[in-house]
């Protein structure tokens, strides 16, 4: 039977249910006022895969996730950036009832398209109140609770059990993990909100014994859970993050209200990173579903993606990792396909069924090893058992795996003509016409099939959405897979660099002035689109087509700011670079100018908008002075090429463009190079999207770290000012 790894006991602890036969399970949902990012929906697919585990064996699954529509959202709201959500939804005449139901439809939707089995209740928050304050109240009644002017908290110190899921068990790692909030109605800092009185103007609020109020957090899960499954139930899941101090407090206020354990098996999924780091969303990095479609991959490849790690260890997200698994898939697919096809004797092998069997479910029930488990069934397919076997082991696998293998019998079927026309090649193959076949594969091709000749004959099917969308343009996923030219010889006198992402108009026009102005001189211009989904790559696409110095690579996705310049930095050809930001224009001639000042080798960069600093810590404009600075500012930032060999890359820790620029003039100025502005230089700045449309508490903290990266660095080389080298 499955094994799982219990958070509360710290050692793997075997499913017995409390009712033979049926396992209750509940899983913390979606908050839905926004989409559930891919990190979200790891966590769901692993109480997918435990649900299915159990079911293949025989067990019915009484499967509770909730929808949290209410309580999560205040605190949430005002988190930067997404208040933006609802108050963009509230301004269209949307209510949060309709904004939840926006969202829960979309969640729905893409749980489906993962395969994840439809719990068999989705409770909504705001339709289980009054069990909350039932509960509530029974908590105030036998003394774990107390109430202060219309709000009731929870008293810590009263419940001895308090920190043993979380091991947050003494008192300062209690007060460290709430981050306490001085709220001075509270007895104790670390008790926590149960029921809070409505602020003047709130709309959503319902009548209690306390007066017009809201539950906190964690309560909804208590009174859901114990509503739906009873007192008594067998395994909650969710993610790490709820680990404390949201299941912590429901362990509380559960038992708390029934006086003995409720939840026998608390399983939490580790986190999901994207990119190698925490995803958010002013990060770029926190992808939803939508954005792999977008891209013609099937949502069951991240499904095949998060089966290779165990959901113990974190898994980093890239789209190269994510691709791989698309072919992967598509393999699988194609062998179940071909082997589907064929008119075989079916005799069944029921003894190497039986074994095939055993193993896989030793490797599910052994703490959900679907790694493992993917690892067999891929040496399955390389089995020498018979194609129909395979195939009927194959279906049995996919009852957990869930990568809808047998669908693709229906997904692969062709019309009748076109069934023919293979016949027909067939025929002029057989009969030795080849130049004629083969002009019949490339028409069959052009109309989307693939044609596979076999020993056993040849077979078409249509091309997936992922084949079809691979013939546009070619696109990249990482820096890393950009081969260097950095070390090859110039080719040309002047490479214009930049990074587009969105803002078309913007794009269009830094392309345009620079194309204008480098008539009259021999250059190119090297573009990254990076990730843009306004029909930017479009433009470049249709821009390179007609000039032959445009050259635009594609990232698959938004690449951090340092990665990206990165690739431009790698494919230019140019003796001199100029990267120049797609808010600003060029108005004039710049590079000759930009060339005579780099005609001095002790000039590393020059530009018309410098910086300076006497600390390190505040950097002011040049304020149109011309000479040393300690930096240059990304809006116009012109260099040799040459200099890469011994300056470098820039650092692709910096995901957000700012301060960016900063640290790279200090890679300059620590090989020895002088940072030179020329106010004269014709460069005109435009208004900077990219800074206006962020919110700006987000866009200060974004600046924030990066400003501490940079000091991190060079705080502590004030010998590298220009005002200490004169
Ligand atoms: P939320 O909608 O924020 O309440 O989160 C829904 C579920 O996703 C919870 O179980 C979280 O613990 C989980 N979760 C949040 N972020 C991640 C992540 N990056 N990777 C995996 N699971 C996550
Ligand atoms: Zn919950």
């Amino acid at each position: 039977m499955l094994k799982l790894y219990n958070t509360l006991t710290k050692r793997l602890d075997e499913v017995r249910s409390v009712e033979p036969g049926t396992v209750s399970m509940y899983t913390c949902g979606p908050t839905v006022y926004r989409d559930a990012h891919i990190g979200n929906l790891r966590s769901y697919l692993m109480a997918d895969w435990i649900r299915r585990v159990l079911e293949v064996q025989g067990l019915t699954v009484n499967h509770v996730k909730n929808i949290t529509d209410v309580g999560h959202m205040r605190q949430e709201v005002l988190e930067r950036g997404e208040d933006k959500v609802i108050a963009a939804a509230i301004a269209e005449g949307k209510t949060p009832a309709q904004i939840a139901e926006f969202y829960t439809d979309r969640f729905l939707r893409d749980e489906s398209r993962l395969s994840i089995t439809r719990p068999k209740v989705l409770p909504k928050a705001t339709d289980h109140i009054q069990e909350m304050v039932d509960i509530v109240e029974r908590l105030v009644e036998v003394g774990y609770a107390y109430e202060v002017e219309g709000n009731v908290y929870y008293e810590v110190a009263k419940f001895p059990g308090y920190g043993k899921l979380s091991g947050n068990i003494h008192e300062a790692e209690l007060l460290e993990a709430v981050r306490v909030e001085p709220d001075p109605l509270k007895r104790d800092p670390r008790d926590f909100t149960l029921w809070k009185k409505a602020e003047p103007g709130r709309e959503l609020k319902w009548p209690s014994p306390w007066g017009d109020g809201f539950p906190g957090w964690h309560i909804e899960c208590s009174a859901m859970s114990i509503k739906y499954l009873g007192r008594r139930f067998d395994i909650h899941t969710g993610g790490v993050d709820n680990i404390f101090p949201h299941h912590e407090g429901e362990i509380a206020q559960s038992e708390g209200f029934t006086g003995e354990p409720v939840v026998s098996l608390w399983v939490h999924g580790q986190h999901l990173l994207a990119d190698g780091v925490k995803m958010a969303k002013s990060a770029g990095n926190s992808f939803i579903l939508e954005d792999f479609e977008a891209q013609g991959i099937d949502p069951l490849a991240f499904r095949y993606l998060c089966m290779t790690a165990q959901y113990r260890t974190r898994l980093n997200f890239t789209f190269g990792a994510l691709k791989a698994a698309q072919r992967g898939l598509l393999r699988l697919r194609n062998r179940v396909w071909e082997w589907s096809q064929l008119h075989e004797l079916p005799e069944s092998d029921t003894q190497s069924i039986t074994q095939w069997r055993d193993r896989f479910l030793g490797l599910a029930n052994d703490n959900l090893n679907m790694p493992g488990a993917l690892a067999l069934t891929w040496e399955l397919v390389g089995s020498d058992l018979p194609g129909h076997t395979k195939v009927q082991i194959l279906r049995e696998f996919d009852g957990v795996l869930g990568l809808d293998l047998e669908g693709v019998v229906e997904a692969y079927r062709v019309p009748a003509e076109i069934q023919r026309l293979v016949e027909r090649r067939a025929g002029l193959r057989g009969a030795g016409r080849y130049k004629e076949a083969d002009d019949l594969r490339a028409d069959l091709d052009q109309q989307g099939y693939v044609v596979e000749d076999t020993s056993s004959g040849s077979r078409v099917r249509p091309k997936t959405r992922w084949e079809k969308r691979r013939e546009g343009w070619s696109t990249v996923s990482s820096s890393a897979e950009v081969p260097s030219l950095v070390d090859s010889p110039d080719e040309t006198d002047f490479s214009v660099g930049l990074v587009a992402c969105n803002y078309a108009g913007d794009v269009v026009r830094c392309v345009e002035s620079a194309l204008r102005w480098l008539d009259g001189h021999r250059g190119e211009v090297v573009v990254v689109d990076n990730g843009s989904a306004d029909g930017t790559g479009d433009w470049l696409e249709q821009m390179a087509k007609a000039d032959p110095r445009v050259r635009v690579l594609h990232a698959d996705h938004v690449l951090g700011e340092g990665a990206a310049k990165n690739i431009v930095l790698k494919q230019c050809r140019g003796k001199t670079i100029v990267m120049m930001d797609t808010s600003a224009e060029i108005v004039g001639d710049l590079f000759g100018p930009v060339d005579k000042v780099l005609a001095d080798d002790a000039v590393g960069v020059v530009g018309p908008f410098g910086l300076r600093t006497d600390d390190l810590h505040h950097f002011h404009d040049g304020e149109g002075e011309s000479g040393d600075m300690d930096a240059m500012q990304a809006y116009s930032f012109c260099f040799r090429r040459t200099r890469l060999k011994d300056v470098g890359l820039m650092r692709e820790s910096f995901r957000f463009y700012r301060n960016l620029d900063l640290d790279y003039s200090f890679h300059f100025k620590d090989k020895g190079y002088r940072v030179v502005a020329d106010p004269a230089l014709p460069v005109r700045q435009h208004e900077h999207r990219v800074w206006s449309a962020l919110p700006e508490g987000e866009r200060d903290e974004l600046s924030r770290k990066n400003f501490r990266r940079f000091l991190d660095k060079w705080g502590g080389r004030a010998d590298l000012l220009a005002s200490n080298q004169k």
